[in-house]
């Protein structure tokens, strides 16, 4: 199983600026050891651009930050499946904490996303995490269970591992700069693994599971060596080159 090692943009770059970045950042990847592999998280405005920077480079591939659950139609502002393909990306984020908490995306229209993302050939991650008033209110395995039951619910048991990977982002974690200890994030990890042994039997256990919420080049190599954190996914320091670059290779 490789280290996925996944790089979230959110709403930031110009094409020229993600083009400048990911020339930077393979170059500073040389020497990547084989058993990782890197995914950007790109802006659909730059997909096309990032595509064309990298259609040489194997050893980073690239993503959309969300998608419609339907092939085409009348659904103003949204993107399909089929259109982040065509752009030349492969990946998929479904149910990123901004999203559900910004634009109110509901459990329910994750798994939606999540379902249709995959049968149209896009390799997705589904997003979960707790809010620090669900952690607190000891809700933390309730929550996660129910985010990845509604959103796995109608993916099929034989998804490849390749094609489905889980990020377990705590919310109080995310762009905070307050990073989950060992401790919480070995608990969480826990709770996602145990469900996808009993969600994927025998698949469960080769599934990767990233964690994401202020990780940094100092931090990031401790936290890669927790049991079942197998990657990361990086906001805020995914921007720049060379620290996106010292994270990949802690
Ligand atoms: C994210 O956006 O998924 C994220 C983890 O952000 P940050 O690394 O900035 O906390």
């Amino acid at each position: 199983m490789k280290q996925l090692m996944a790089a979230n943009w959110k709403m930031y770059k110009t094409r020229e600026e993600a083009g400048e970045t990911l020339k930077e950042l393979a170059s500073l990847l040389t020497g990547m050891p084989e058993n990782r592999e890197v995914v950007i998280f790109a802006p659909f405005t730059c997909l096309n651009a990032c595509s064309d920077t990298l259609k040489n480079e194997t050893r980073i591939s690239l993503g959309a930050q969300d998608c419609y659950p339907q092939k085409e139609g009348a659904f103003t502002g949204e993107v399909s499946p089929g259109m982040i393909l065509d752009c030349g990306a492969d990946y998929v984020l479904t149910g990123h904490s901004e999203r559900r908490s910004i634009l109110n995306e509901s459990d329910d229209f994750v798994g939606s996303k999540t379902s249709f993302a995959l049968k149209n050939g896009l390799k997705t991650i589904l997003c979960v995490g707790e809010s620090l008033e669900e952690r607190d209110g000891g809700k933390l395995e309730e929550v996660l269970v129910r985010q990845l039951q509604t959103g796995l619910k109608d993916v099929p048991d034989d998804t490849s591992p390749d094609c489905l990977a889980i990020a377990y982002e705590p919310v109080w974690a995310i762009g905070t700069g307050r990073v989950a200890g060992p401790e919480e994030i070995l608990e969480s990890h826990a709770v996602v693994r145990k469900f996808l042994k009993i969600r994927f039997a025998r698949q469960g256990a080769s599934r990767r599971i990233l964690y994401g919420g202020s990780v940094k080049a100092e931090n990031a190599a401790a936290i890669m060596q927790l049991e079942n954190v197998n990657g990361v996914l990086v906001g805020g320091a995914s921007l720049r080159a060379d620290s996106f670059s010292r994270i990949v290779l802690a």
